[in-house]
């Protein structure tokens, strides 16, 4: 049985993506006020997150869909949904 690495495994990932983000951060004020520690750009495996300065960029071609950021923001900041039908990951088994 061959083992992958986690490089090799990302490689077997496929992104159709949507032209709208079903991912939506509510209010950037939050994040730049009462989050010094912007716990989405840690929590996020794919680095869907991304803060410049004043406001949360929001990478959504890249979301892996685990839902982290639907418990993980402590504010409840960010607005989390499924990718419309058809878009979104495609998980390719080899
Ligand atoms: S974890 Fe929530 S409040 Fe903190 S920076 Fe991210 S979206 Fe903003
Ligand atoms: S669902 Fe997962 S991969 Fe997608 S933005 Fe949230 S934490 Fe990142």
């Amino acid at each position: 049985m061959s083992t992958k690495t986690l490089e090799e495994k990302q490689y077997l990932l496929r992104f159709r993506c949507d032209t709208k983000s079903h991912l939506t951060v509510l209010d950037h004020d939050i994040c730049a006020t009462k989050c010094p520690d912007k716990l989405c750009t840690v929590f996020c495996p794919a680095e869907v997150y991304k803060w410049e300065g004043k406001r949360m960029q929001v990478g959504f071609e890249g979301c892996h869909e685990c839902g982290s950021c639907r418990i993980g923001c402590p504010y409840q900041n960010i607005k989390w949904e499924y990718p419309k039908g058809g878009h979104g990951i495609v998980f390719r088994l080899a």
